[in-house]
């Protein structure tokens, strides 16, 4: 294995090579008998787990057979409640300042607050956590936390946990950390590549007034530039509004384009520069005005894809608890396992329901489905009061980030807050003018501040931004509580980002009531139920794509680009014809495939709709309570599992069913309505 060289430069070059091939099996046994025989009240089975962790990282740079049998014996406490407590302590310590650290460094380049200088780059990059992992294996703090902690999976988690005590849950979240002990350099050409991968992303415009019909035809603004696929698809969902032929055709060229996208049959020179034009219905391209030969896109996308694969593949075997990228997204990053995950949504696909709202839309639109209708947005409840009036209002109230924050408890007030516990709360909330778009920044410890980031124009917030401060503002005061409210430090927190989405959004939602706004828009709740169910029923297909992307990927660890596009293309379109085209009457549409997050944050997507569910189950409980209570309440739960935290939140696990129960509602009264 290559090392780093600042590696061989340090005296103890500890190579990870032999990592959990370098004690014998047998010497588990061994050691467990003696414990056994030291602590015969112990609960030997997580003696016998603990032991078999520590043999999974131990490398003979950790010492020989004998010292790791000696390290077992010396090690293992049978208070654990101490010992976790002592963690628990050092671990806040060190999370809370080091993150603290990070924060400052990042402060330039996050916040608009003087000029930023050349170093301030250097100083963001530079991570204080970058080191951790290493000391704490080679100085042995980890293998302590897992020869006492050990590792729980989620299914255990989500089975056992409502049986548990704040102190047992608290130890198993101590068995969370220090899952992998990746060497620096593996981590780097992982970071490398998914740098490269988002400039790729990032870069990848189109200019669409270049963008031609079958006849010439241009339909696009000259300084219509868009990304892919997000401005792509916010484009032709804006067309929705314009019922004429024009509409439609803006629509099938966007449509078009994007398959071309996906196929890589796009001209490469079409990507990020403007000049000649392209029809993506005939696949011909125009070099000044005149039909030209090109060369395509050559499969770059998925070759960034593969590039991104093996790099995690790579770093699989120092990651003996979560022992694939795939593992390492869900059963680590989102709490719940593959299955259970692909269980829920395939159930929400089928339901019966979704052929109702597909024939719903139909009518709306009044003409047949098209595959691109997975974005149709009609249902979108509009405000009745217009946006320049909200800005008006917003820049009235907020000219400058100082103002939001002297400001904020009188919005928890105006979503039903005392002033006392407002205040209490918006007393760790700090506001700063963001340089880039709206960000929240938790803390990693009590007596440290959350910091919500936003935009905020010379001439005051406008509407947009204060929709922004809202969701950032729910993200705060979920990290405020569930930091200062949870007893245990490693109780603090939540189970998953799909769960702190869903927070934030609570906030976002009830915005035209923060700023003092009373709405009455009768079937407003109907339609807005079906608005949420659609967008999720859409990324819940997209979210499989990239899921089953990553089980070939891994089961064709030496595909070609080419070969994995074909894949891709084939998993989209079964996705599809299982799925969708029952519904839209239209088959063999590979249109799943074409988010960008599948290249640029690979598995992440399934935390959007897992946070669409989540976040209809807390509406429907909040319904008719009392919003400052019971917010409150929830967000000071703690990192539990998610079904755990879920039953606790609103006394069901985290389900699909409630959400398709009320779309079936909503459908049906709507219909009834139109009789
Ligand atoms: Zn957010």
């Amino acid at each position: 294995m290559a090392l780093s060289s600042c590696k061989q430069t340090e005296t103890k070059v500890n190579s990870t090579d032999d990592m959990g091939t370098y004690i014998p099996e047998k010497a588990i046994d061994e050691a467990v008998l003696e414990l056994r025989a030291k602590y015969p009240e112990a609960d030997y089975r997580l003696i016998e787990r603990g032991v078999e962790l520590v043999r999974k990282f131990w490398t003979s740079g950790d010492g020989s057979p004998d010292e790791f049998h000696k390290f077992c014996i010396d090690n293992y406490s049978n208070d654990k409640k101490t010992l976790a407590d002592r963690f628990s302590r050092n671990l806040e310590t060190v999370f809370g300042h080091f993150s603290r650290v990070g924060k400052e460094m990042q402060f330039p380049m996050h916040v608009e607050d003087g000029p930023l200088l050349p170093v301030d780059e250097i100083f963001a990059s530079w991570s204080p956590f970058a080191h951790i992992s290493d000391d704490w294996f080679d100085n042995r703090l980890a293998m302590i936390l897992h020869l006492n902690f050990p590792y729980c999976s989620p299914d255990e988690r989500n089975a056992m946990g409502m049986q548990w005590t704040d102190e047992q849950n608290a130890a198993v979240n101590l068995g969370l950390h220090f899952a992998s002990r990746t060497p620096g350099s593996l981590q780097q050409d992982i970071e490398k590549i998914s740098t490269r991968a988002e400039l790729y992303i990032s870069n990848y415009n189109i200019y669409m007034h270049n963008i031609v019909d079958e006849k010439g035809g241009r339909h696009f603004p000259e300084d219509m530039r868009l990304i892919s696929h997000w401005g792509l698809r916010d484009e032709l969902k804006s067309n929705y509004a314009d019922r004429t032929e024009t509409g439609l055709l803006k629509q099938k060229l966007i449509y078009d384009l994007m398959i071309r996208i996906i196929n890589q049959e796009i001209p490469g020179e079409m990507i990020n520069t403007q000049g000649n034009d392209y029809c993506p219905a005939s696949n011909k391209f125009f070099r000044d005005g005149r039909e030209s030969g090109f060369e395509r896109e050559k499969d770059v996308r998925y070759a960034f894809l593969l590039e991104i694969f093996r790099a995690s593949k790579a770093a699989d075997k120092y990651s003996p608890l979560y022992p694939g990228a795939i593992e390492r997204a869900f059963d680590q990053g989102l709490e719940m396992s593959f299955r259970e995950v692909e269980t829920m949504f395939t159930g929400f696909l089928s339901a019966p329901v979704n052929v109702k709202v597909g024939e719903l839309i139909g009518r709306r639109l009044g003409r047949p489905l098209q595959a691109y209708d997975i974005w149709y947005d009609g249902f979108k409840a509009r405000s009745s009061i217009s946006e320049k009036e909200l800005s008006a209002e917003t820049a009235r109230q907020f000219p400058d980030a100082k103002a939001l924050e002297r400001q904020l408890p009188d919005i928890l007030q105006l979503l039903g807050y005392g002033r006392e516990r407002a205040d209490e709360i918006c007393q760790y909330i700090v506001v700063d003018p963001a340089r880039g778009s709206g960000h929240a920044m938790g803390a990693s410890m009590k007596n440290d501040v959350s910091r919500l980031r936003v935009r905020v124009p010379e001439t005051g917030l406008n509407y947009n931004g204060f929709n922004v401060a809202m969701h950032e503002f729910g993200h705060n005061v979920e990290q405020t509580l569930s930091m200062y409210e949870v007893e245990n430090y490693l109780n603090s927190g939540i189970p998953n980002t799909a769960f702190t989405e869903a927070l934030a959004f609570l906030f976002q939602k009830r915005d035209l009531e923060a700023l003092g706004f009373r709405e009455d828009n009768p079937g407003k709740s109907q339609l807005t139920i079906l608005d949420n169910y659609w967008n999720a029923f859409e990324i819940m297909g997209v979210a499989l794509v990239d899921m089953y992307t990553w089980k070939w990927m891994y089961a064709n660890p030496d595909a070609k680009p080419e070969e994995l596009k074909a894949a891709v293309i084939n998993i989209a379109k079964d996705v599809w014809n299982k799925y969708y085209a029952p519904i839209f009457g239209v088959a063999d549409s590979p249109i799943l495939a074409v988010y960008s997050h599948m290249i640029s944050y690979p598995l992440y997507l399934a935390a959007y709709p897992i946070g669409h569910l989540i976040e209809f189950q807390l509406e429907q409980h909040l319904e008719g309570k009392d919003f400052a209570k019971e917010i409150d309440r929830i967000f000071s739960i703690g990192h539990y599992s998610p079904n755990v935290w879920m039953t606790r939140a609103v006394g069901t696990e985290l389900s699909a069913e409630p959400f398709i129960k009320a779309a079936t509602k909503a459908v049906d009264e709507i219909n009834a309505q139109l009789k």
